[in-house]
């Protein structure tokens, strides 16, 4: 039996992860969740798994909890995240909110010698050179949530003390993958919220459609797997079959394969390095018509050439580029900007905020918020007028 804490339990991969639990209660119990804002749910999910520990980081006051739920202890705002992942014991901390908020609670939880399943790509893309020297100093590794990262961790599971050579990150393309640019510059929010193969939170799948999620996961796969950026390819595959791949010295190529069902990855990084039953469906080679393979075009897609511009700058030019994406998106969302316009003011805002080399944790965050109030006041000029 193993503990686990829960950090945006309430998501898209909060909900799945807590579903694992459920289908084996024998393996895993809940001791701590946080939810943000959705605390009908949140409210439901602690009724049912009975944590030791409950918070929402949108606080609400003591009186607004149910009297049947107040058996655990309560812990209202941020510091819910930070007692969580770090004060609650337990064997291992899930880390699924979404943006840089995941960032202190990867410190907080690897500080506390806690085991830290990562869905929060941003903590890797923001602070990754402080969160993986935490991870070295506690000597576990950092388990991947994020599907293509866990595909590749799982291929180097039978790599003995090979190093690969080259990673391939697989990409769905997102909706847009055959529009024109000057379509992809106008599409609506509905169109862009639609994504062909996943079903996700609303920040990755606007990410999923301008491919600024594989921008930060080109950031996130230097981190996690010490790789220059020039050995991270990006191969589209609109199938979402491959969902990475892994190339040796002698050529060999291992990719790790599966429906898109997040489960994998999740229960992967719970169970590791065991495999246990998600629940989900089976690939049926027979019923597949073709894989396909395509390179990604930056024409339409500008937000994958900035990943790599981002790791040539160093230093916090990736917190930079993320904290512009995460004003970016939200303005999308909120019919400030259309959406061709996210790469554009994301580059700009990289342009010109000043980089931080060497940052401590401190200088990561200054330069989240230089870069959220550069790209805040990018959106008042005539050009980001929609
Ligand atoms: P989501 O929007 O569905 O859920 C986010 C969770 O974080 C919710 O529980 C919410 O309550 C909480 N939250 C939101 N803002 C918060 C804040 N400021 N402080 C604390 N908590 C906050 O998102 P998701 O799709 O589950 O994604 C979560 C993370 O996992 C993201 O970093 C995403 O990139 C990554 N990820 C998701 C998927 C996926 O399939 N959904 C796949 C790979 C990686
Ligand atoms: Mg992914």
């Amino acid at each position: 039996m193993q503990t686990i804490s829960i950090l945006g339990s309430t998501g898209s991969i909060g909900t799945q992860a807590l579903q694992l639990v459920a289908l084996h209660p024998d393996r895993f119990r809940v001791v701590a969740m946080t939810g943000h804002r959705n605390r009908e749910l949140f409210f439901e999910q602690v009724r049912q798994f009975r944590p030791e520990m409950a918070g929402l980081t949108e606080p609400i006051p003591m009186e607004e909890i149910p009297a049947d739920l107040r058996f655990c202890r309560w812990v209202m705002g941020k510091e819910a995240l930070h007692v969580a992942a770090a004060e609650v014991p337990a064997d291992m901390v899930l880390v699924s909110v979404v943006g840089i908020a995941g960032l202190q609670s990867v410190m907080d939880a690897l500080q506390a010698n806690r085991q830290v399943l990562l869905a929060n790509k941003e903590a890797l893309v923001t602070g990754g050179h402080l969160v993986m020297d935490a991870a070295r100093r506690i000597g576990k590794p950092l388990l991947p949530v994020d599907s293509e990262h866990s595909a590749i961790f799982q291929c180097l599971q039978g790599a003995g003390p090979n190093k690969p050579e080259r990673l391939i990150l697989t990409a769905s393309g997102g909706p847009f993958r055959t529009w024109e640019p000057k379509d992809i510059m106008l599409a609506t929010k509905e169109q862009a919220l639609k994504h062909p193969n996943w079903s996700m939170g609303r920040k990755i799948t606007i990410d999923s459609a301008s491919m600024m999620n594989k921008a930060l996961e080109v950031i996130e796969a230097r981190w996690l797997f010490d790789m220059p950026a020039e050995k991270i390819d990006v191969l589209i595959h609109p199938q979402s079959v491959i969902h990475s791949m892994v190339e040796f010295e002698d050529g060999a190529v291992m990719a790790q394969l599966g429906t898109p069902d997040m489960r994998l990855p999740i229960l992967y990084a719970m169970s590791w390095p065991e495999r246990l039953a998600t629940g989900g469906a089976r690939l049926d080679f027979a019923a597949m018509k073709a894989l396909t393979f395509e390179q990604p075009d930056l024409t339409r897609f500008p937000g994958l050439g900035l990943a790599y511009e981002a790791l040539k700058a160093g230093g916090t030019m990736s917190a930079i580029l993320n904290g512009a994406n995460e004003i970016a998106v939200d303005a999308f969302l909120h019919d400030r900007i259309r959406f061709g316009q996210i790469a554009q003011l994301v580059e700009e805002t990289m342009h010109a905020v000043p980089v931080v080399y060497h940052a401590t944790l401190d200088q990561v965050f200054e330069s989240d918020r230089m870069a959220r109030a550069k790209a805040q006041e990018l959106l008042k000029t005539s050009r980001f007028a929609v």
